[in-house]
């Protein structure tokens, strides 16, 4: 395991508990049991907004380019071969340890934030169909334990680490959910 993988490793899973939590957070707030597709794309558009706090560790996804793009830029700025420093005469000459530097550019700025922007949708990604599904399973749970049972408790929370907790209406025997402890 080299560094850099440690690194990533870390970065992903910070993403995808984030994600997570956040999601079991909105679903909780919001309400509804067994969402529809339009109230799930609501959901999942309130947790990424909740996300964008965590964009300040993406850059640790990309450090090994950023530090070499810093170093390069100074080297450039000392008239040196940005790849092994070496003293060039004019900015845009041919070194003589590395060839032309216009083919040594590593991956540009575009093609950096296209890899970062793809890491944070996957893990927001992945967290909240993580937190869906275990937010699905507890809603079937307690509505098979609610229905054709008169003495079933009627209030109970949800599963950890979600928030809020579930309701059973016995009048229209639908599950309703509230934030608030019962
Ligand atoms: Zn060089």
């Amino acid at each position: 395991m080299t560094p850099l993988i440690i690194t990533r490793v870390s970065v992903a899973f910070l993403l995808v508990a984030w994600s997570f939590l956040d999601y079991g957070f909105v679903r909780g707030s919001y309400g509804a049991v067994l969402p529809d597709f339009w109230n799930l794309v609501v959901i999942l558009l309130l947790t990424l907004l909740l996300m964008i706090p965590s964009l300040v560790f993406l850059p640790l996804w990309i450090l090994p380019e950023l530090l070499r793009k810093w170093k390069a830029g100074i080297r450039r700025s000392r008239c040196c071969c940005p790849e092994c420093g070496q003293a060039l005469e004019n900015i845009g000459d041919i070194c003589l340890e590395c060839g032309p530097l216009n083919d040594r550019n590593g991956p540009d700025d575009r093609s950096l934030f296209l890899s970062c922007l793809t890491i944070w949708l996957g893990c927001w990604l992945v967290g909240s169909i993580a937190g869906e599904s275990i937010a699905r399973l507890d809603e079937h749970q307690f509505i098979q334990s609610q229905e054709g049972q008169s003495d079933a408790t009627l209030s109970r929370e949800r599963w950890k680490p979600f928030w809020g907790s579930l309701h059973w209406d016995e009048q229209t025997a639908t599950a309703q959910a509230t934030l608030h402890e019962y």
